[in-house]
């Protein structure tokens, strides 16, 4: 929710200034936010109810009557230690805190203290030392009234799970009045659900586990339904949107364009030309999405494809994740075009956010001029004005690193322009089919002749010697290496300190062969210098961020070690040693493995061992890391689910689409009555996304 909805938390019962700015951090700004905001577990603290017992193999609660309480440092002076006595009945339990010495003031002998954790056999019999939550009574006679099953809610530092509890509480009793469904009845019928306030109420306060399945199971629906609901929405208009592109069917200079190539198209290549061809020559509006695995060539497929609107005298662009890779794309593509002579039909520019803003302008200009019908560029090419009025043509490469909105974005800039968008992260069919219903799919299934696969081997800490000498002898024949340093997400700043501090450790090994290093905060021209060093084999080992990732390509450089490949995904590391193994020769990629890493880890990363098939490696990934992954809207908060789990749920989210799909053959834009809730509720959610969809 946003902040501007009343009412702000401050006049919420137990929330002060202080709390106020403790759950701005958990993202709740206003009353009705808590109640959105969902216990991630529960504890049962139904047994406090019954005659005590102790000596409970799982976690359990205990209430009793504070006895005695001491306080003291241990004896190494570091840790505080408090020790309450409780009493129930014929029971006494030890509870022991640690570091928590503001307790001491808050305890007081004769409350009831009911505290929830395991419980083991210390040096003087039972005591429970890990204790996960508890709550201060006045009276015995309070216990039965908290003898319910407790949510666990996320917390952050400040908040304990009694303050938050008894805040979600009372925001609960507040504001239950004023939540509205916002399903249409039919479709809450249909899939047998809670209304929402009854939802609520079981999630946060559930009378058995009956009620958290149920809870869980209503929420799931709900969370599945508005991104569904987006794509529907999206599907109907592109198809209703006018259409007007024509493409000129005269197919000659194409066949010359393939004909003069290095190299013959794979029969992938060519089937997969042959469906965005039918496409491209049907009455409605392409939208299609190309996965191959890295190294397949689908760059040439996307150039040949783009041709279809050039030599109709429109313009195609071609979107990319970084201006390394547009400008590679843009080296090549000129190379071919000057190979062929074909300078005066293709006129390819690129458009990077690193232009200065003058010279942003020439070249939008330009574009507008027609003197260029083909423009690479980053993201630069839709957060910014650019008038595209004759755009036909969209490629969008690596679709995984762009938002959703993104790309929604750079659509909107052509009329309704056919799209094409590439991945090389596999995205499962049943992943794909679920989320964007709409997008055909057409598959690289097939490597140009004459690669091999790659050799990949997970190395210990004990062989790292050889691996080195082996390192040398292949730069001693002139190879070259790419060191791929550990990935950490939260900090780039830690990241460059990591890079620098292996380039030269790998200065010192490797001497006197030299080494590059390459990272996220060089300027783009900085970049270019080091990967045409590379590219001529005057830099041997490049020592590099992740910003190697995608789509590097120097068919000399055949070895690889990925350092700490505990980090990342393993798409991702199948994605990094596509850089690898280009050429006709072998591929080698080293995982160095350090330290002590689960038997988990070590058989997720021995999955790249066995296969390089992209797809089966993607669907390990499904399972392991969940799809963020695929979608590239991890950062977007598009497909956060609390409650479904994609690798599981993808039944029930089909569900919801045919619901859906249902409902807007009805009421295709939801203005009738009944669907109004529905539409506000979507509308709230996704102001920013709508923005691109005509939803008024
Ligand atoms: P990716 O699918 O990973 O983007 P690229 O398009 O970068 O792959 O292609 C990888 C390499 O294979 C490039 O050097 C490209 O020129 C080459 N290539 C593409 N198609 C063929 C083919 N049919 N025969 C031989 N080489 C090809
Ligand atoms: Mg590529």
């Amino acid at each position: 929710m946003k902040q501007h909805e009343v009412p702000p938390l401050r006049y919420c019962k137990g929330i002060g200034e202080k709390r106020e700015k403790l759950l701005h951090k958990l993202g709740i700004y206003t009353g009705k936010d808590l109640l959105f905001h969902f216990p991630r577990d529960y504890q049962d603290w139904r047994t406090i109810a019954d005659p005590p017992q102790l000596l409970a193999p799982e976690k359990t609660a205990f209430a009793g009557k504070i006895t005695g309480i001491q306080s003291r440092r241990a004896r190494n002076r570091k840790i505080h230690i408090i020790k309450v006595l409780l009493q129930r009945e014929h029971l006494y339990l030890p509870v022991i805190f640690f570091n928590q010495q503001y307790l001491s003031n808050i305890f007081a002998p004769g409350k009831i203290l009911i505290v929830y954790g395991k419980i083991d056999r210390g040096r003087y019999g039972l005591e429970m030392s890990q204790i996960e939550s508890w709550e201060l009574l006045e009276r015995v006679e309070d216990i039965p009234e908290r003898a319910a099953i407790q949510p666990v809610y996320p917390l952050t530092n400040g908040l304990t799970q009694h303050i938050m509890r008894k805040i979600i509480r009372n925001a609960f009793r507040e504001y239950r009045e004023q939540i509205t469904e916002y399903l249409p009845s039919a479709f809450q019928e249909s899939f047998n659900i809670d209304s929402l306030s009854e939802t609520l109420q079981k999630i946060h306060f559930p009378s058995s586990e009956k009620d958290i399945q149920s809870g869980r199971f209503s929420m799931k629906i709900r969370e599945a339904l508005f991104p569904v609901l987006y794509w529907e929405m999206k599907k109907q208009q592109t198809i209703h949107q006018p259409y007007s592109i024509s493409y000129n069917t005269e197919l000659d200079p194409l066949r010359d364009f393939i004909r003069n190539l290095p190299f013959s198209l794979t029969h992938a290549q060519k089937r997969v030309l042959q469906e965005i061809k039918d496409d491209l020559f049907a009455h409605l509006p392409m939208r299609r999405l190309l996965q191959g695995d890295v190294g397949s060539g689908k760059t040439i497929v996307a150039f040949i494809s783009a041709l279809f609107a050039i030599y109709s005298n429109q313009k195609a662009c071609f979107m990319v994740p970084t201006e390394i890779l547009a400008l590679q794309h843009f080296k090549n593509l000129t190379r071919i075009i000057q190979q062929q002579g074909l300078e005066n039909k293709i006129r390819p520019i690129t458009l990077l956010g690193s232009l200065s803003a003058n010279e942003k302008k020439k070249v939008r200009r330009q574009i507008a001029q027609n003197e260029y019908n083909f423009i690479i560029g980053t993201h630069a090419l839709f957060q910014e004005k650019v008038d595209f009025p004759d755009l036909a043509y969209v490629i969008i490469d690596e679709q995984h690193r762009f938002g959703v909105a993104q790309r929604g974005n750079l659509i909107e800039k052509g009329h309704n322009p056919d799209v094409l968008i590439m991945t090389a992260t596999p995205i499962p069919r049943t992943l794909t089919m679920t989320l964007y219903g709409d997008l055909k799919v057409s598959i690289l299934d097939e490597l140009p002749p004459g690669r091999q696969k790659v050799h990949t081997r997970l190395v210990g800490q004990n062989n790292t010697g050889k691996l080195l000498a082996f390192c040398r002898s292949y730069l001693k024949e002139n190879g070259q290496i790419y060191v791929v340093c550990p990935l950490i997400e939260e900090s780039e700043k830690l990241e460059l300190k990591a890079a620098t501090r292996a380039f030269e450790e790998y200065k010192e090994h490797f001497h006197p062969y030299s080494c590059g290093l390459l990272h996220g905060k060089m300027n783009t021209k900085e970049k270019q210098e080091i990967m045409e060093a590379v590219a001529e084999n005057k830099i041997q080992v490049l020592i590099s961020t992740t910003v190697i990732e995608v789509g590097v390509d120097v068919p000399n450089a055949n070895f690889m070690i990925i350092e700490h490949p505990e980090r990342f995904g393993l798409s991702q590391l199948h994605q990094l040693r596509g850089r690898i193994g280009r050429g006709s020769e072998r591929g080698y990629c080293f995982l160095k493995i350090q330290g002590n890493n689960s038997q988990e880890t070590l058989q997720r990363l021995q999955v790249l061992e066995k296969t390089t098939n992209g797809f089966e490696i993607s669907h390990y990934d499904l399972e392991f890391r969940g799809p963020g992954e695929f979608t590239g809207t991890r950062q977007h908060g598009f497909l956060d689910f609390q409650f479904l789990d994609l690798a599981t749920n993808l039944p029930l989210i089909s569900k919801v689409r045919h619901a859906i799909a249902d409902l807007l053959t009805k009421d295709p834009s939801l203005n009738k009555q009944e669907n109004q809730p529905l539409k506000q509720e979507f509308v709230r959610k996704y102001e920013d996304q709508l923005k691109y969809l005509n939803v008024e």
